[in-house]
């Protein structure tokens, strides 16, 4: 048994995040009928924050909302739970994919966020909200290269960005591998507890009287009337409405389906560090850490000085769009996050592993949500945030909510919405197209940033990740 796999041993399957003592008992199933104006399709943060702009515009509306499992127990209660107020993955995506509407997207971003904050003051939310921004981190010294100079000139322009250098960098955290970093304060990015936010939300809509059935799949749906009729296992719901907020899960929509692929990310976190520990690692101010690659690890700290570590090469897509089994509790990719993890902290040697799970991320072929809607606009959704949504989630729920026509707004004129994200291929070109690009970009990583001839078709199609 090698060191990593020693640091994993008697370490629980479990997200570190849904195993705390403030998780709230499941709600009952749905049992017999019920009849609703608008029903919402799964209850992790788009499914929840839609339900509680839906009342904050018409109190008066009749939502029901349901979950096959329990709230949070999708990606929603399973991420880095960095926030960020990008609504397209960052400044390069955006700008890649959505020319012309950069600012309007940057400005709809920060109203977002804005008011992402005053709801969690609004109603009492503790979602372990912590303002530290998030530092990029070099690991290579090319990647430094004009760093400070633009930095400079982006600050002339009145952002709030640092750029440290590696003895700034090292000082900021300690790590033999870290060259610089720039550290992006903007705003409200930050770090929250993800659950702490998706049960703070699943209290806040119960009390404005949404119903909530959790352990309640939807099977399916039809029109029927006016409405939609919905199947679930235990009973069936007539709406007149439905915002389906099932993001990596199977859409029922065909269209909707086609254009997010479920991969999967494996995470693991720490026990708590001993204040020694933490010494040797510096981190005081407790910023949200990536390192700058295609393949990228995050991690952070949690509220009692455990580090949560994911990403890397264990992001990974399985044939078939496969959403369950047991390629979730991989000890591979767990493993080689362990490894990579060490190579990061050295001096944390013999540091043990209390959790480790996986989560399915919803990635769309623009890296950011595609929202649509169907069946004469009775049923609309919002999806595939890519890796990117527990702050994205909340604008994804508004125009979900939009496009059913609760006092719609000029964002649905946006390309960004009225445009949907070009579909993946079907199989089995499908695993080999995401099998070949995972695999270039790891390599174009350890090739300075150098893109292979197949990154750069894709890059020419308009399907290049630009992170
Ligand atoms: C490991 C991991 C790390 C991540 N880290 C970050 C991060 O640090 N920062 C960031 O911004 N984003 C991150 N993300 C992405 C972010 O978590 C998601 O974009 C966000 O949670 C999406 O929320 P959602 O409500 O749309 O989807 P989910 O949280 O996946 O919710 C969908 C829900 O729908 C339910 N459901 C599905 N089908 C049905 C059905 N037929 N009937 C009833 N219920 C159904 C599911 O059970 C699930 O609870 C990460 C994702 C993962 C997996």
């Amino acid at each position: 048994m090698g060191p990593n796999s020693e640091a994993l041993e008697g370490s629980t399957f479990k997200p570190l995040w849904l195993d705390q003592p403030a998780r709230p008992a499941r709600l009952p199933a749905l049992a017999g009928s019920a009849s609703c104006e608008l029903l919402i399709v799964g209850g992790g943060f788009t499914g929840l924050w839609a339900a509680l702009q839906a009342k904050e515009r018409r109190p008066d509306l009749d939502i029901i909302l349901v979950e096959g499992t329990e709230v949070g127990d999708g990606a929603s209660g399973r991420n880095g739970g960095f926030l960020s107020s990008s609504l397209a993955h960052g400044a390069h995506n955006t700008d890649f994919h959505f020319p012309g509407e950069q600012d309007t997207l940057y400005d709809l971003g920060r109203q977002n966020m804005g008011e992402f904050m005053a709801s969690l003051e609004r109603y009492g939310i503790d979602a372990r909200y912590e303002g530290t921004g998030e530092i990029e981190i070099n690991t290579r010294p090319d990647q430094d290269e004009g760093m400070a100079e633009w930095v400079e000139e982006e600050r002339a322009d009145g952002y709030d960005l640092v750029w440290l250098d590696r003895e700034e960098m090292q000082a900021e955290v300690h790590s033999p591998t870290y060259w610089g970093g720039l550290w992006d304060r903007e705003g409200h990015d930050g770090l929250v507890d993800p659950a702490y936010l998706c049960w703070g939300l699943k209290k806040a809509i119960q009390d404005l009287g949404v119903r909530i059935f959790e352990g309640t799949p939807m099977r399916g749906f039809d029109r029927q009337g006016d409405g939609m009729a919905i199947e679930c296992p235990s009973g069936s719901i007539r709406a007149q409405k439905v915002l389906l907020a099932t993001n990596a899960f199977r859409n029922p929509v065909r269209s909707a389906r086609r254009r997010v692929i479920p991969v999967w990310d494996y995470v693991i976190a720490t026990e708590p560090l001993t204040p020694d520990q933490m010494k040797s690692i510096g981190w005081e101010r407790r910023q949200g850490l990536g390192n700058n690659a295609n393949m990228f690890h995050y991690y952070r700290l949690t509220h009692d000085n455990r580090i949560v570590w994911g990403g890397g090469m264990n992001v990974v897509y399985y044939y078939g769009n496969r959403t369950q089994g047991s390629v979730g509790d991989s000890r591979k990719y767990f493993e080689r996050n362990a490894s990579d993890f060490f190579h990061t902290f050295p001096q944390l040697s013999g540091v043990r592993f209390s959790h480790r799970w996986s989560g399915l991320i919803a990635s769309t072929t623009r890296f950011c949500m595609s929202p649509g809607v169907a069946y004469d606009g009775r049923v609309a959704w919002s999806v595939g945030y890519t890796g990117q949504g527990v702050g994205a989630s909340r604008f994804g729920a508004r125009v979900g909510l939009e496009l059913l026509g609760y006092d719609p707004t000029e964002i649905l004129d946006l390309q960004f919405v009225r445009r949907q994200a070009m579909g993946w291929p079907p199989e089995p070109l499908r695993w080999a197209a995401v099998t070949l690009t995972r695999k270039e970009m790891a390599r174009a990583d350890r090739n300075k940033g150098r893109r292979s001839l197949w990154l750069k078709t894709l890059d020419r199609l308009g399907l290049g990740f630009a992170c």
